[in-house]
Parts: C-alpha cells; structure tokens; sequence
C-alpha cells in the first residue's frame, strides 16, 4: 500500500513539471538553482540548460533591473507580487504576474527565492475576446479621483469630469462612435449629458451603499453629439478592497424606442382614420337625428304662427313655441358640431405595400385587446406575396376590426379561443382572411351583417364592418363572411393586385 507522504513525494517532479506556469528557485546571489519542464515550452530550452544561469541571462540587462526592489524586499524574507514584462520565445514578451517567495534557512537565514510566473497574456486574450466578442457594448471607468471630489461634496459634472474611461470593448467604440486609442484615459464628461446627471449619481450611490450593481435606462452622448438611449447596468469590482471601479454594460435602446413610438403614432393614425371612415356612417345617423329637430323647429314655428294670427294674438304661447323653436335649432347645431369635430385630419394616401406588415402591424396593435379578452392570435403569410397599392391605415383599420370582433365573439366561451389571421394570394389579389372558433354567424344574418347599424351586442355600434366594406370596396375590393374550418366565422377580403401604373 502506498501511504500519501510517498505518494505526493513521487509526483511532486511531475505535477511541479506539468504545472502551466514557470515554477523556479534563484539563491541569494540571483542564479538559478531549479526551474520546472515549463520553461522549455516558455523559452524554448530544456530546463537543465537553464540552470546555472544568472537572473540577468533571463531577463536582459534592463528587465533585471526593473526587478531591483522586489529583489531587495525578497532578500528582507517578504513575499513579493507584482505585474511585469517578462521575455519569451524568439525575443518576444508576455504579460505575467509573478510572485516571488523567500526561503529561510533552518537558521532563520536568507537563502534564496521561488519564483512563480503565471502568463496572463492568456487570461486576458480569453478575456478580450469575450469582451470584444459580445453584443453589449462595455466601458470600464475610474472613479478614484472622482470619488474624492465627492468627499469634497464637489458637484456631479465635477465627479463626471473627473471619471476616466480605462478601458472599452469593440461595441463601444463603433456604438459611441470612438477612436479606443483617443478615448482610453480621457473623461466620461463628453459621453454623458447633463440629462443623465442623475443616473449618474444614483450609480454612484449604489456603488457607496455597497451594492452588487445597478441598473437602469439612461441618455447617453456618442461623439458626433447624437443622444442614444441605452439600459445600463453598472457592476462594483473591488479592487484591492476598495471600490472606485464602474464597469458598464450598455444595451442600445434607440431602435426599440423608436419602434415604440412608431407604434403608438400607428395607433393614433389608425384611431383617426376610423373616425374619418365612421363619418360617412356618421353622416346617415345625423341626418336622422337633425332630421328630427328640423321637424320640431318646423312645428313650433307653424304653432308661433298660428298663435301670433288670432284676432288676440296669445304672445305667451308664441314666447313658448319659439323658445322651444330656439333649444330645437341649438340642438341640431350641437349634432352638426359633433360630427366636424371628427374630421379635422386629412385622409392618408395610398402606397406600396406587403401584406405581412399589414398583418403584422395590425395584431401588434390588437395584441392586448385580443390578449385581455383571452384570445390567442396566430399568423400566417404565405410567402412571395406581391405588394398591394393600399392606404395602409385604412386596410389595418379593417384587420383590427375583423380581429377584434374574432375576439369578442369567443369571449368566455370554453374551448381555447383561437384567431387565425392570414394572407395568400388569389388570381384577384391578395386575400386577407381572420378566422375564430367561436359560435360562427347563422346563415340567416350573413346578408345584414355589414349593414350600417347591425349589432348583436349590448354596447355594440354595428359600424365596424360596415365601415371596413366601405373601405374594402373603396380599394377595388370585396369582402364576405363565412364559416371557419373550426365552426367560427371566417372573413375574407380581397384586395386586387395594383395594375400598372
Ligand atoms: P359591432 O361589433 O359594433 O357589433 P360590427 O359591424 O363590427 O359591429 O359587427 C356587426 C355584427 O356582426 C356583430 O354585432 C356580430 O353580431 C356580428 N359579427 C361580427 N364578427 C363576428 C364574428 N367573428 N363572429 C360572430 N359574429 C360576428
């Protein structure tokens, strides 16, 4: 049996051998007394080619003496460890960190040092290609000479002017727009605007209060001066226990912004363009309704007159008919108003477009509507579809109707609600279909379903399909009702494809 002393005593040669790092002894005079199989791949020779040799014949006149005073604080039995240069293969050098340890004699004498080289080159290629490799754009900053202007309760922009970027990865220099070489060592003031002044001494305050990191959406300035909103997340590293380290990560916000806002400006356009499409049916419920105070005006004035013609003329009776005469005349005016205040935007244009961003952008608009009335909404386009010549407000106008009233239709009810919302082209055009799985339409109402004012529904208007036939018949197209393949209804419009211009 072999006892552990023995064991690691006959593997001490091997494991010291395969270690990858140089491991070495240099006695008090500098000359060195063992180095381990490392060196051979470091410097290309085998180790016992080494031994004998002078610390110098290592490092070169200049590299030995750069080494004097952790030299001299070995020789005093410290344990020294610094960063340095150190030569390798073919007159090259390499990043490493190197420790020296003393070894004292049984006496309590100096009698020389091991020498511990660890090659970080390595470390920090892995690190840097990481670094470089992600999507996140990273700076790492030093707040050491900001952090003491804030003890001096300086005020931000002085703590932000003091704040020095030491490091940056290839994302943040294309996102930011810098040049490394310039930007390493130079202020974070240009980078960081007034605006975000408070972002920024939140950071900071986490970083005080000892927090991990912190993260948040903030305004940040590339050199050309154009804002780009990001979602930063700044981490502590602590450094040698103390913490004026920031390292930011950042994430491009602008296009998502963008994106939003282009959305919520869709929404309005559609929103708009509904009313300016309702107003034609509009324009038939008013006329009803005016027609109706027209015809009390008409019978209160033929009262007045017929008061004011008696050979005693009843003048209270007249004041009475024409007073209400007046609040009829107020009361058409007031429906005339209503109706003007629709219409205060001009009507959008037609263009080239693809069915999929029609569709697309339609469910983008209803997802939470059709989500909230706890329906799922699918999409399917087929693909290669020609563009159609469309006011792409008014054709979503149409989709989000269709796809709405899917959703209403199988609200509560207890198979999964499923809309199916698709586009595939036909000889005529391109057709547009939205089918549910809902209760269907009887056969009966399919012929009044886009009529003005047909509703089944408590709060409905009966306007939406009616108004999306106007719109469809106003592009050349058509529209019908059906049944679905799964019993609900199913629509389809067709919109013809454009003939040359
Ligand atoms: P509203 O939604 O205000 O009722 P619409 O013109 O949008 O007006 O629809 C008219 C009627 O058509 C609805 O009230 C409903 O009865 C019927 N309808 C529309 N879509 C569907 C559908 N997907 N399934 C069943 N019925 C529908």
């Amino acid at each position: 049996m072999v006892k552990a002393a023995d064991w690691s005593r006959g593997n001490l040669q091997t494991i010291i051998d395969v270690i990858p790092a140089l491991l070495s002894y240099f006695d008090a005079g500098h000359v060195c007394r063992f180095a381990n199989d490392y060196h051979r791949f470091w410097y290309g020779r085998p180790p016992q080619e080494l031994v004998g040799l002078h610390m110098r014949d290592f490092l070169g006149h200049e590299g030995y003496a750069q080494r004097a005073a952790h030299l001299e604080r070995v020789a005093k039995g410290e344990e020294v460890a610094f960063d340095a240069r150190v030569p390798y293969l073919n007159g090259t050098v390499r990043d490493a960190s190197i420790r020296y340890v003393p070894r004292m004699t049984e006496s309590g004498d100096y009698d020389g040092f091991y020498v511990l080289v660890f090659d970080t080159a390595i470390l920090q290629h892995r690190f840097h290609s990481v670094f470089d490799g992600t999507a996140l754009a990273f700076w790492e900053l030093d707040l050491s000479i900001g952090m003491k202007l804030r003890e001096e309760g300086r005020s931000v922009r002085e703590v932000i002017r003091a704040t020095r970027i030491v490091d940056l990865n290839v994302k943040a220099t294309t996102l930011f727009g810098l040049n490394r070489g310039q930007v390493l060592g130079a202020s974070i003031a240009d980078r960081w605007p007034v605006v975000s002044e408070a972002t920024f001494e939140a950071a900071v305050k986490a970083l005080e209060d000892g927090a991990p990191s912190f993260e948040t959406e903030t305004i940040l300035r590339r050199s050309d001066g154009t804002l780009l909103d990001v979602l930063v997340n700044c981490a502590f590293p602590q450094t040698g226990g103390v913490r004026t380290t920031m390292v930011l990560g950042m994430v491009d916000l602008t296009e998502r912004n963008a994106r939003e806002a282009a959305l919520s400006q869709l929404q309005n356009e559609v929103a708009h363009a509904s009313r300016i499409a309702t107003l034609g049916e509009l324009a038939a419920s008013i006329a009803h309704e005016v027609n109706q105070p027209l015809g009390a005006i008409v019978n209160n004035g033929n009262a007045a007159m017929r008061w004011l013609s008696r050979p005693e003329p009843a003048l209270g009776e007249v004041r009475h008919s024409i007073e209400l005469l007046v609040s009829e005349a107020k009361r058409a005016s007031d429906i005339i108003r209503r109706t003007r205040a629709l219409a205060t935007k001009g009507t959008t244009d037609r263009a080239y477009v693809e069915p999929a961003v029609l569709i697309e952008e339609a469910a983008a608009l209803v997802s939470r509507q059709v989500a909230s009335l706890g329906a799922n909404l699918r999409i399917h386009v087929a693909r290669n579809l020609p563009s159609i010549k469309a006011d792409r407000v008014q054709i979503q106008q149409v989709l989000v109707n269709l796809m709405i009233n899917a959703a209403q239709a199988m609200e509560g009810q207890d198979r999964p609600a499923e809309i199916r919302a698709s586009a595939t082209a036909t000889p005529e055009g391109v057709a547009f279909a939205v089918e549910d799985n809902g209760a269907g339409i009887p056969p009966e109402r399919l012929d009044q379903l886009f009529n003005a004012f047909y509703t089944t529904k408590a709060a409905g208007m009966g306007i939406g399909l009616s108004v999306s036939k106007t719109i469809v018949e106003a592009h050349g197209g058509t529209i019908c009702a059906g049944f679905g393949s799964d019993g609900g209804a199913r629509f389809v419009f067709i919109i013809p494809s454009p003939k040359d211009d």
